[in-house]
């Protein structure tokens, strides 16, 4: 499969291309090999993107709704009549097993375009009876939004963004992350032929920096980021010097609790899908696996056994589990953070390294790794690792468990396991965390709101919370009697 796109960037409906701009690749990461190059933006595409976004929403604004919705049901259609080929694509990019990204990449932005193109025709103010006279509110769009995604679920995070923000009318520029630039491009090529106006959905390729210009940028009304806390801080001080509004969707280090009445085999599976799905690197991972410990050896047996019978290796072949990390700086980190755990005495029960792939050379690959005996200091449970290391903690009580697992400055996600509803609800109740699983874990419908408490996050997206960072409301009071003066 080719993955070299016709063009750097996407803008006014067309690849464009910036031959000055500095030099941006990507790579197969189960090998280390180029498979595309791109140019980043300079100056001159980003006032190009701008321009078009901000003429392509005037036209989108005055689009009816419910015709604007079609056209995000029709781009559904088409991602999933291209979900090989585009699953295929983001394997490439990022090195996830072509297993996950057949259900979990373009068919969840498929889902995304589906709902938003549904709501888009049900967005409506209300009538508030003022005792004769009344007022009503309108839900305007804010005008054109900067999206700004991590390299993670790249087609899924355009989506995630672009869906609500065109649904209410206004025009996005998407950056994706240099790392993983390529199928953001097709989401804008499907909008494309779905007939969405041009300029209504443009991408813009670069690094930070093209970031930063894109947030400060005077046609900029809005910026959703997905990534890093450090780069959420950064950009919610730039933003807010120019007073943009913000979504940000940040990092995490989140809790799973696995009480003593759990069921163990399925409490392993959640343990299992919070922490080496996509080789680790999602942002509501339950990286701290706080387990009782009356039935810590028995959920640590099946831990190790089933984890030994992941396949790791070529990320193209369907029968793998678990496939290389997205990038060289990504495996050292990872890397790094296997070491700490090791020198800060945790218990290592599986795992530990690199991992080799007797056919791919080059490849960023780690095992899968899990650590017992962690305790709150250590900074293997503090930081966010993003990579497939679990850190297991015993706990005693209820009232314990829940004072440690709030012991972050992180609020993203947390998950509980326990047949008791009332404990699970109680639990609940006391977790500071945007997304909570009962009984499972990591489920991201996108009917259900998702976002982060405290440094996790600012704003929701998915569901319809979403629509209320993608709009304003206008309030229009009417007279239907005489207007009263002091003279
Ligand atoms: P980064 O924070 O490094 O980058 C995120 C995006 O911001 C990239 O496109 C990056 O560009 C861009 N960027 C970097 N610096 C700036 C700046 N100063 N101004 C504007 N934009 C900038 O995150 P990663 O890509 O490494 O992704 C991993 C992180 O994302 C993890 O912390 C993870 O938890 C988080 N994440 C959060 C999710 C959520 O929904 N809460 C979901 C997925 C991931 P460039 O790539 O060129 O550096």
């Amino acid at each position: 499969m080719r993955a070299q796109p016709t063009g750097s960037h996407y803008i006014n409906g067309r690849f464009h291309d910036s031959p000055n701009g500095a030099e941006l690749v990507s790579i197969f990461p189960a090998t280390g090999e180029v498979i595309a190059k791109l140019n980043a933006a300079d100056d001159e595409t980003i006032e190009l993107a701008m321009s078009m976004a901000e003429s392509g929403q005037k036209i989108w604004a005055a689009t009816p709704p419910l015709e604007r919705g079609r056209v995000l049901q029709k781009a559904a259609a088409i991602l999933r009549e291209k979900n090989r080929e585009l699953s295929v694509l983001e394997t490439l990019d990022t090195g996830k097993p072509l297993q996950e990204t057949l259900v979990a990449d373009a068919a969840s932005g498929a889902d995304c375009l589906e709902y938003f193109g549904n709501l888009a025709g049900s967005l409506t103010g209300e009538h508030i009876d003022l005792g004769g006279s009344f007022a009503y509110t309108k839900r305007e769009p804010l005008g054109v939004c900067v999206g700004i995604g991590a390299w993670n679920y790249p087609v899924q995070i355009a989506c995630w963004k672009a869906a609500p923000a065109l649904a209410c009318g206004n025009a996005m520029v998407f950056k994706p992350s240099e790392v993983t630039p390529l199928t953001a491009l097709r989401l804008a090529e499907a909008l494309t032929e779905a007939g969405l106006p041009a300029g209504v959905f443009n991408v813009v390729q670069g690094f930070g920096d093209v970031g930063a210009k894109l947030i400060a940028h005077p046609k900029t009304a809005k910026v959703s980021l997905t990534g890093s806390v450090p780069t959420g801080s950064k950009v919610a001080a730039l933003a807010g010097e120019h007073l943009k509004k913000i979504t940000l969707e940040l990092g995490g280090k989140s809790p799973l609790i696995v009480f003593e009445d759990a069921d163990i085999e399925n409490a392993v599976s959640a343990a299992i899908n919070a922490n080496f799905y996509s080789s680790g690197q999602i942002c509501s991972n339950g990286t701290r696996v706080f387990v009782h410990s009356s039935i810590k050896q028995a959920f640590l047996k099946r831990l190790v056994e089933r984890t030994g019978n992941a396949v790791l290796g070529d990320p193209l072949n369907e029968e793998t589990n678990i496939g290389p990390l997205v990038s060289k700086p990504q495996l050292e980190k990872v890397l790094s953070y296997m070491r700490i755990g090791q020198d800060e005495g945790a218990r290592l029960v599986c795992g530990g390294g690199a991992a080799e792939v007797a056919t791919l050379h080059g490849g960023y690959f780690v095992q899968p790794t899990v650590f017992a005996d962690v305790t709150d200091q250590m900074r293997i449970a503090r930081e966010e690792i993003f990579g497939p290391v679990m850190s297991v903690l015993d706990f005693e009580t209820e009232d314990e468990v829940l004072a440690r697992a709030n012991a972050t400055e992180f609020g993203l996600a947390a998950g509980v396991f326990t047949k008791d509803i009332q404990r699970a609800h109680r639990v609940i109740d006391s977790l500071q965390a945007g997304t909570c699983w009962i009984n499972t874990y990591n489920l991201t419908p996108i009917e259900m709101p998702f976002g982060g408490y405290k440094k996790s996050g600012v704003g929701r997206e998915n569901g319809h919370a979403a629509i209320e960072y993608y709009s304003q409301i206008k309030s229009v009071y009417v007279e239907m009697n005489g207007v009263e003066a002091p003279f």
